[in-house]
C-alpha cells in the first residue's frame, strides 16, 4: 500500500538501493512525528486539524510546525495527493486561528520546497488576503515575515498586484477588502 502511493518508497525498496538491500528504509533528518502523520494519511486519508484555536502564540506554533513539515516529507516522497491535502488543511488551520504563516514556517517552506509548491501558495494567499482587508492594520504582525524571505517577499509582491487587477466578483475577501468593496 504504502508502494503503491509513492514513488519514492518503490524506488527505496528496489534492489538497486543501499536502502532495498537492507530491508530498511533510513530516514535520518526526517521528523517522526511528520513520519507518522504520513503513515496515518496513508490509512486513514485524513489529515483535517481538530485541535482548539486559541490565541496561545505557543499552541499556533504547534499547528503550524505539524503542517509544514509534513507537507515537506509529503514532498520528498513524491506523495501529490497528501502534499497537496496538507497545503489544504494548513490553510483551513490557520484561517480557523485567523493565524498567518509564521516566520519560521515561511522560512522553513521557502528552504525546503520549490518554486510555486502547494504550500507557498497557500502561504502568500493567506498573507495577500490580510493585506486586503479593511481591518488588518498592524504591521508588526507582517512585516518581519515578508522580509524575512527574499522569494517569498517577491511571491507576495506579485500576488498583491495581480490582486489589485482582479475582476471584483473573484476577490475572496469581497466586503472586507480594500480595493474590491465600495462599502
Ligand atoms: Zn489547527
Ligand atoms: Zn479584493
Amino acid at each position: 500500500m504504502l508502494c503503491a502511493r509513492s514513488e519514492f518508497f518503490r524506488k527505496s525498496f528496489q534492489k538497486d538501493f543501499r536502502e532495498g538491500q537492507e530491508d530498511e528504509l533510513y530516514l535520518p533528518e526526517d521528523d517522526s512525528d511528520a513520519f507518522a502523520n504520513t503513515i496515518d494519511w496513508i490509512f486513514s486519508q485524513r489529515l483535517a486539524c481538530h485541535r482548539k484555536h486559541t490565541t496561545s502564540d505557543a499552541d499556533q506554533a504547534e499547528h503550524q510546525m505539524r503542517f509544514r513539515k509534513l507537507f515537506v516529507l509529503a514532498d520528498k516522497f513524491l506523495l501529490r495527493d497528501l502534499a497537496n491535502d496538507t497545503a489544504i488543511e494548513y490553510e483551513k488551520c490557520l484561517t480557523k486561528g485567523s493565524w498567518l504563516p509564521s516566520i519560521e514556517a515561511v522560512g522553513y517552506i521557502y528552504e525546503n520546497t520549490i518554486e510555486k509548491s502547494a504550500i507557498r501558495k497557500v502561504m502568500v494567499r493567506l498573507y495577500v488576503e490580510w493585506l486586503f482587508r479593511k481591518e488588518s492594520k498592524n504591521a508588526d504582525d507582517w512585516a518581519g515575515t515578508i522580509i524575512s524571505q527574499p522569494n517569498f517577499c517577491k511571491d507576495v509582491l506579485e500576488a498583491v498586484n495581480a490582486h489589485i487587477d482582479l475582476d471584483p466578483s473573484r476577490c475572496n475577501i469581497k466586503i472586507k477588502c480594500r480595493i474590491h468593496s465600495d462599502e
